[in-house]
């Protein structure tokens, strides 16, 4: 890879981190509480190993971003080739179930669980392997039909199945907000998220109390989700640049 290339990745690094940063700030938040997780659909190995670097060669300590996929397929592709960073993947895409044990092998956390069977089979899987897997419920706040994700009215009662399964740890609610120019109408529904995980913890249920994080957020809106409480941001093409293909 050529060092423009590099150059240019790690200055939307460093300027993605100071949006963060500056969005924190700003809603009074302590910035070290939202992490930055890269979501890499369609970046090859190389390019996120350039950004990876990069962040590891920054003055300032900042913990290596986390890394997100949303098809279980270029998560086997790209995690071989990058082990020696020991970056921490997370699967942010629809799982099929005859996927559980790939991902299962390289990811620490599914953001994407949306219906109990799939959490059941995840905690079926991991309990085999004797450990326990970060999951989180998605939502689908915008109601959106072509967003994934459960329908907040429901996201309550599936949370809490989620939480009571041995082998996961609900770590909280994710969601991709509304393909909306209106700030507000994007906002609310960041609201309705965070008021929905304030539920989750609020219930006092087996396997709650870990429920704090709210993943969302992403390139075009992360103000507004930091500004909401978003405990991770997925930035994509604010590091990467403008994707070419479709994912
Ligand atoms: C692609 C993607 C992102 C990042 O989107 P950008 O607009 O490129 O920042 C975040 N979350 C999910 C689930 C995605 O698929």
């Amino acid at each position: 890879m050529d060092d423009e290339v590099r150059t240019a990745l790690a200055a939307r690094l460093a300027a993605a981190r100071e949006r963060v940063t500056a969005a924190a700030l700003s809603a009074g938040r302590d910035p070290s509480d939202v992490t930055l997780l890269l979501a890499s659909k369609t970046v090859d190995a190389p390019t996120v190993r350039a950004v990876l670097e990069s962040a590891l060669a920054t003055d300032e300590p900042a913990p290596l971003p986390l890394l997100g996929e949303n098809r279980v397929q270029e998560l086997v592709a790209k995690a071989p080739e990058l082990t020696d960073l020991r970056p921490t993947w997370h699967v942010i895409g629809p799982l099929q179930s005859n996927k559980v044990n790939a991902a299962l092998r390289w990811a620490s956390c599914v953001q994407s669980v949306e219906t109990l069977a799939l959490a059941r089979r995840l905690a079926h899987r991991s309990h085999e392997h004797g450990r326990v897997l970060d999951v989180m419920v998605q939502v689908n706040v915008s109601g959106e039909p072509t967003k994934h994700g459960v329908h907040p009215d429901d996201a309550l009662a599936l949370a809490l199945e989620v939480a009571a399964l041995d082998g996961l740890r609900l770590t909280g609610l994710m969601t991709v907000g509304a393909n909306s120019s209106d700030e507000r109408l994007v906002r609310a529904g960041y609201a309705r998220l965070r008021s929905l995980r304030d539920e989750v913890l609020d219930s006092g249920a087996p396997g709650t109390s870990d429920a704090t994080g709210l993943s969302m957020g992403m390139s075009r809106d992360l103000e507004a989700a930091v500004d909401e409480g978003a405990t991770i941001v997925r930035l994509g093409s604010a590091v990467f640049g403008p994707r070419v293909v479709a994912p």
